[in-house]
């Protein structure tokens, strides 16, 4: 990049998305300036990370910490907000060039809509924003010029095949699944699995509320609904294939029927360095992919019957207006819930299932109706679980 840097605002820096950027921009010091940098409750890391990058605002969403950051940065010169409110306005700084949005669940939705009002390029690795209300969140992305860069690998993986190609039709998307660390296991084995077991993921480390969904393919279920509105797509065109070994991140395929992939190792900081230096690719040092090393990448179909948070994602999807809403409300609480050890595996699916068939549906929901649905949903939910 010629001239100025790029200056990045990170909700969500003391996450695992948000301290992999930090380590993307550590190594591209020259090229990234640190603007603003916000934390849900991890105090401690926000302080060293501003100690360290030196950003124009910090904000702490939960207010009873700020009392704390605010005496530990004093001398910095960085300024010190607190609670979502906060959050929402930094976001529209003139400073800032492009938002990383790495906070967990339905949080991300408003401080991303006020990002966008504000004209901010987005790299977003909170999937459940679009999942959420992707219909607002891209129309409003269009109308001010706005453009949202996946974060998310797979969806990074399928605009990396389209630089080039955008005026070409795509016939479909193959999302690809590592089918997490219960692939294979029918529902009789997977009553009783624990909250320990299912945070262990084969391949990816990434933070609990996406280690679960993946486990529960719910993950998967998000990312189908996310393609859909980045890449402007119908649920059949749109296909999930589980490949074990996480390496193909994820495949286009044109109306000419080419099929067009992207690899590499699994390693969440290359999706990340490039959403935020799209359309320039930087150096990095990340571990290089080595063929002898996989003599056999394997593809199989996913087991919807055993994990049918894939198939219920699906019906949200196709059901639109405030279901995948629904869909996402239900899950939250659900792996809240079975962090806490308070369901089980199944009864997450469940979960999810009871509150779709027992909500109103709204057809065209507007911002307010997806808030009341978030809200009325995990009111519901938490009283299946009662
Ligand atoms: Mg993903």
């Amino acid at each position: 990049m010629t001239g100025q840097k790029k200056r990045i605002a990170i909700l969500g820096s003391t996450g695992s998305i948000g301290t992999q950027a930090l380590q993307v921009i550590q190594s591209h010091r020259d090229y990234f300036e640190v603007e603003v940098l916000t934390a849900q409750n991890n105090a401690d890391l926000l302080i060293a990370q501003a100690k360290k990058f030196k950003p124009n605002t910090v904000v702490i969403a939960n207010e009873d910490h700020y009392i704390k950051v605010k005496e530990a940065l004093l001398a910095d010169d960085v300024k010190v907000f607190a609670g979502e409110n906060a959050l929402a306005s930094v976001v529209q700084m003139d400073s800032i060039d492009l938002v990383l949005t790495a906070l967990v669940g339905f949080s991300g939705l408003k401080p991303t809509i006020k990002a966008i009002e504000a004209g901010k390029n987005i790299a977003l690795a909170n999937k459940e924003t679009l999942v959420v209300a992707g219909d607002l969140i891209t129309s409003l992305a269009r109308q001010k010029g706005v453009n949202i860069y996946p974060v998310d690998s797979e969806h990074s993986a399928i605009f990396q095949c389209i630089v080039g190609e955008f005026q070409n039709p795509i016939e479909k998307i193959i999302l690809t699944a590592s089918g997490g660390p219960f692939r294979g296991k029918k529902r009789e084995e997977l009553k009783n699995v624990t909250r320990a077991q299912a945070l262990k993921h084969p391949n990816w480390n990434m933070g609990a509320k996406v280690t679960i969904d993946s486990a529960t393919l719910m993950n998967k279920g998000l990312e189908v609904i996310e393609a859909k509105w980045l890449f402007g797509l119908k649920a059949d065109q749109i296909e999930v294939v589980v490949h074990p070994q996480s390496i193909i991140h994820s495949m286009v395929q044109f109306c000419d029927g080419s099929i067009k992939a992207q690899l590499g190792l699994p390693d969440m900081r290359l999706p990340i360095q490039f959403a935020m230096t799209y359309p320039e690719r930087l150096n990095s040092d990340f571990p290089r992919f080595d063929f002898s090393k996989y003599p056999s990448l394997t593809f199989e179909k996913p087991d919807t019957e055993s994990f049918r948070n894939l198939a219920l994602s699906f019906e949200a999807l196709d059901r639109g207006g405030n279901m995948p809403c629904v869909l996402n409300a239900a899950n939250e609480v659900a792996v809240e819930e079975f962090l806490s050890e308070k369901v089980g595996f199944l009864e997450m699916t469940d979960l999810v299932a009871q509150c779709m068939g027992k909500m109103n549906f709204i057809a065209r929901p507007s911002l307010d109706d997806y808030l009341e649905t978030d809200k009325e949903t995990r009111i519901k939910a938490k009283e299946f679980i009662k």
